[in-house]
């Protein structure tokens, strides 16, 4: 299936977050985030009953829209090719989904990033037949235990089968179903792992995590993200997405230019003004009071971030 790659080892250093999200913790009272505590287990006990909706989208990719991360789909010859992973717990609905898609076997998934809900159904995709690419950062989260202090959560290394057996660096092309997918790793942005995936001939871009569509994102101080790295993160969708081509974000509906310039002045505004309200030396609940994301909250705050955990993360990066 794979025909072509290349990898680049240079290894981009950035600073660890460990300081930031020390000091996050210090100026985040514990009551203000104490759904944080559950909000993991949560995730896992109400995904099974989660709908998920199939969506075609062009010539043999579809999306499915479920409880955790949208999922690309490219069927064909060479079997179905699957772009993230899902919540776990959402195995039977994600499974029947696939199975309604087509016919064909599954061979090979790709994560966008390490989070649970992108990489969950690494390990009984793996059983049902994919090899597993990501990026090496990827890899290197899912092997051991890992802390997200955003989540309050430890997620245990996952068994060797779950684990992406190729990675690379910085960018892989792959070719499978007649189309020709094309991988680069972000800099650091919601993670230190994100990449997007961009269907060359559908003209499909799959952009993971750097993009929440209407939703205020999670963003993951603990594996290398940061508010700036997000907001970097959405420059660089835009500077590659075209007026005919259609993006699939982590989570949300699935849009075009237009809908990622809205997520990018969104979180570029409400950075600032939480920046101005810092430098005056205004405490987060003060923050959170002042209402930097008015226009937004109802719309963008009432998933899987509300206004105030948003704001948290983003003071804690400015
Ligand atoms: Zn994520």
């Amino acid at each position: 299936m794979v025909t072509t790659a290349r990898t680049e080892t240079s290894r981009r250093k950035f600073l660890a977050a460990a300081g930031l999200t020390f000091a996050g913790a210090c100026v985040a009272p514990k009551s203000l985030f104490a759904e944080e505590d559950h909000l993991v287990k949560d995730a896992l006990r109400e995904a099974p009953a989660a709908k998920i909706r199939v969506q075609a989208l062009r010539r043999n990719v579809s999306v499915l829209l479920g409880p955790g991360g949208n999922i690309a789909v490219l069927t064909g010859p060479d079997g179905k090719l699957v772009v993230d992973a899902e919540i776990v717990t959402a195995r039977p609905n994600v499974s029947a989904a696939l199975a309604g898609v087509s016919k064909d076997p599954i061979r090979q998934l790709i994560n966008t990033h390490w989070h649970f809900d992108h990489a969950g159904g690494n390990a009984w995709l793996h059983e049902a037949g994919a090899s597993i690419l990501a990026q090496e950062n990827t890899r290197k989260h899912l092997s051991k235990d890992t802390w997200v202090e955003g989540w309050h959560y430890t997620f245990p290394a996952m068994p060797a089968g779950a684990l992406p057996s190729t990675v690379f660096g910085e960018d892989y092309t792959l070719h499978a179903n007649n189309s020709t997918l094309l991988m680069k790793h972000y800099l650091p942005a919601h993670t230190d792992s994100d990449i997007d995936v961009h269907f060359l001939e559908a003209d499909i871009l799959h952009v993971g995590d750097t993009f929440w569509n209407r939703n205020y994102p999670f963003i993951d101080y603990s594996t290398g993200g940061s508010i700036d790295g997000q907001i970097r993160a959405a420059e660089a969708n835009l500077a590659k997405v075209t007026d005919k081509m259609l993006v699939i974000p982590g989570h949300g509906e699935v849009g075009g230019k237009a809908d990622l310039i809205l997520f990018r002045d969104v979180l570029a505004g409400i950075r600032d003004k939480v920046a101005a309200l810092k430098k005056q030396g205004k405490s987060l609940q003060e923050v959170i009071a002042a209402k930097p994301g008015a226009q937004t909250d109802q719309e963008w705050g009432n998933g899987f971030m509300n206004p105030a955990r948003f704001l948290g993360l983003v003071y804690q990066g400015v």
